[in-house]
């Protein structure tokens, strides 16, 4: 049980668009009730009183694209995961990739796609839940969808190879993303484009009707689709069907992200993924040259922060370690020239505002108290997001000085 109220009087307060130095705020049961000057907020009696001086108190940041059934492909590749990893194992890594998380300050996590591992992410987020592990609060997408023939493993003279996320085309699709959405999915994950061209190069698999008919069927339901999207074609595609967000995006254009601006489509980069596997693939990062990939990311950024794009801030995390969400974030700062402010409003209330969670992202009264302290200034300084000294969530501490 939270305690009835507890007062945290930090350095200042990141209320999720700007810093307040000398705010304090109130957390009574699972809420923030108050925020403000430190002089105008009174301790009711009983309270607690958190001193926390030196440290900026923001609220618990968001991370928008994680796979809590993956670990970092340079420990066992992803083929193996999927292949010959029993789910059991898969599971508890999971719950400790979950604590994880929430210790590094991130509250809330938008996870997208067991990647073979089934329906585990609906039972993760219920024992999280219910309390029996920590971790984020989660959004979960389950299976996700793939054409078929076009996911992986790749190994087309086995048959009935398990596959990384669910296969369906067509007018099947109907059922498919009610299946997931039965088993628990809230929001609906569709691979728009995928490695399966020539020289797997990545090319378009779903066709815009298809498209259009998983978002109409998500969408009946409330929900709203994500699309993996690497492609312009497949950009193009799931922005006209009506997705919410593309991941990756690399081969992006003007053209396409002037399209999606108009649409409202969101982007999330995923830049922390292709920076670990370019290294994986044994880029020697400060030695040599960006790859080719690492340029084409740069270069679809630039184009998206022209047009408009609203950034979704999530770094593909699993690829790399499961605490280590930060990356992301840093790496657009040091890597990409934004600026630590503007990412840290992005990780915070612009992800609750493109992932539709008003109850969260923002230090005002009335929503969550999931609330994280870090020694410094991380609106100025985006390495203090690694200072992590204080995290709860809805009024429960998991870390403390
Ligand atoms: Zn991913």
């Amino acid at each position: 049980m939270p305690p009835t109220a507890t007062l945290l009087r930090p350095a200042a307060v990141f209320d999720g668009e700007a810093l307040h130095p000398g705010w304090a705020v109130l957390v009574e049961g699972q809420r923030i009730t108050a925020a403000g000057p430190t002089a105008t907020l009174a301790a009711p009696a009983g309270a607690t009183v958190l001193e926390l001086p030196g440290l900026t108190l923001l609220p618990g940041l968001i991370e928008g694209h994680s796979h809590l059934l993956l670990h970092p492909y340079n420990e066992t590749p992803w083929d193996d995961q999927v292949l010959k990893e029993p789910l059991a194992l898969r599971v508890a890594r999971a719950t400790v990739h979950a604590q994880r998380t929430l210790l590094a300050g991130f509250t809330t996590a938008r996870d997208l796609g067991t990647e073979g591992a089934g329906y585990a992410d609906v039972g993760l987020k219920q024992a999280i839940d219910q309390g029996i592990i920590p971790g984020p609060r989660l959004l979960v997408a389950t299976r996700a969808l793939v054409a078929t023939g076009s996911y992986g493993p790749h190994l087309a003279a086995v048959d009935d190879l398990p596959r990384g996320a669910q296969e369906a085309d067509g007018p099947s699709l109907v059922q498919a993303v009610r299946e997931q959405i039965g088993r628990g999915a809230d929001v609906v994950k569709v691979y728009a484009d995928y490695r399966w061209g020539p020289g797997e190069t990545a090319q378009p698999t779903y066709s815009l009707e298809e498209l259009t008919l998983v978002v109409q069927t998500a969408r009946s339901s409330g929900r709203g689709v994500v699309a993996h999207a690497s492609t312009a074609e497949g950009m193009r595609r799931a922005t006209l069907a009506g997705v919410e967000t593309i991941e990756h995006g690399d081969g992006g254009t003007p053209e396409v992200f002037r399209l999606m601006r108009q649409r409202g489509v969101a982007l999330c980069p995923t830049v922390a993924a292709t920076d670990a596997t370019s290294q994986y693939r044994g880029w020697k990062k400060g030695q040599e040259p960006a790859p080719a990939r690492v340029e084409a990311k740069h270069r679809a950024l630039e184009a998206a922060r022209q047009a408009g794009v609203a950034l979704v801030m999530g770094g593909d995390v699993g690829v790399f370690p499961h605490g280590d969400n930060a990356r992301e974030l840093e790496l657009l700062v040091t890597d990409y020239g934004l600026g630590p402010l503007e990412v840290l409003q992005a990780a915070t209330s612009g992800n609750a505002r493109l992932l539709h969670l008003p109850d969260r992202g923002r230090v005002a009264p009335g929503l969550l108290a999931d609330l994280v302290a870090v020694a410094g200034d991380p609106t100025r300084q985006v390495q203090a997001l690694r200072q992590v000294r204080l995290v709860m969530k809805g009024g429960v501490l998991y870390r403390q000085p």
